[in-house]
């Protein structure tokens, strides 16, 4: 593949950050909002936002279940925050019965929602990144973390003890925001991983 034409879902969040952090990275970005277009990417960003409201434009909008059925089929993702909270198998505190987060089930993971929340809403750290040179600072707000890791799962970061950015084969997720920090690291080792 020469520029891989990457979607960033574009239902609610912060998609317009999404998009310059992948054309810096070398990616073709577009927006995805419909089936057409969900079918045309080589990958999906989800971007950070609300997980419970994501959802709910999905399922109304028909895209639940095809986008389900593009990740079983192996179109790798990265997902951001809310995004990642999307990615997982599993989620715990998904919400409100009805309007509830649903997983996509694209990486073996159980993550909760809002966890660091619990005890500070938002913060920001200088964390460590598995295969990546120096530290890396990560914006987290109302940020998940993943509580339960498959066996096929990569941790690649850490934030207080907890996995904050993982891998599955060409899946990825993070807790974190690097579309808001300017460091474009992790958006590069998702485009590069297309190639
Ligand atoms: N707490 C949000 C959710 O549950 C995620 C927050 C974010 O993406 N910054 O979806």
């Amino acid at each position: 593949m020469s520029t891989p034409t990457v979607g960033v879902l574009a239902l609610q969040g912060d998609t317009r950050e999404h998009l310059a952090a992948l054309r810096e990275a070398g990616a073709d970005a577009v927006t995805v909002r419909r089936l057409a277009e969900l079918e045309s990417v080589d990958a999906l960003v989800i971007p950070g936002g609300e997980s419970t409201t994501m959802s709910h434009l999905l399922r109304e909008l028909g895209l639940l279940e095809p986008l389900r059925a593009r990740l079983a089929d192996g179109m790798p993702a990265y997902g951001s925050c809310a995004g990642m909270i999307l990615l997982a198998t599993e989620i715990a505190d998904a919400g409100v019965p009805g309007r509830e987060a649903l997983p996509l089930r694209g990486i073996d993971i159980t993550v909760r929602r809002n966890a660091f929340g619990r005890q500070v809403d938002s913060f920001e750290d200088d964390i460590e990144f598995e295969g990546l040179e120096g530290a890396m600072h990560a914006v987290f707000i109302r940020a998940p973390w993943v509580e339960r890791v498959g066996s096929d799962v990569e941790v690649l970061a850490r934030a207080a003890g907890h996995p904050v950015a993982v891998r599955q084969g060409r899946m990825l997720a993070t807790a974190f925001h690097p579309e808001v920090t300017g460091d474009r690291r992790v958006h590069k080792l998702f485009v590069d991983s297309l190639g």
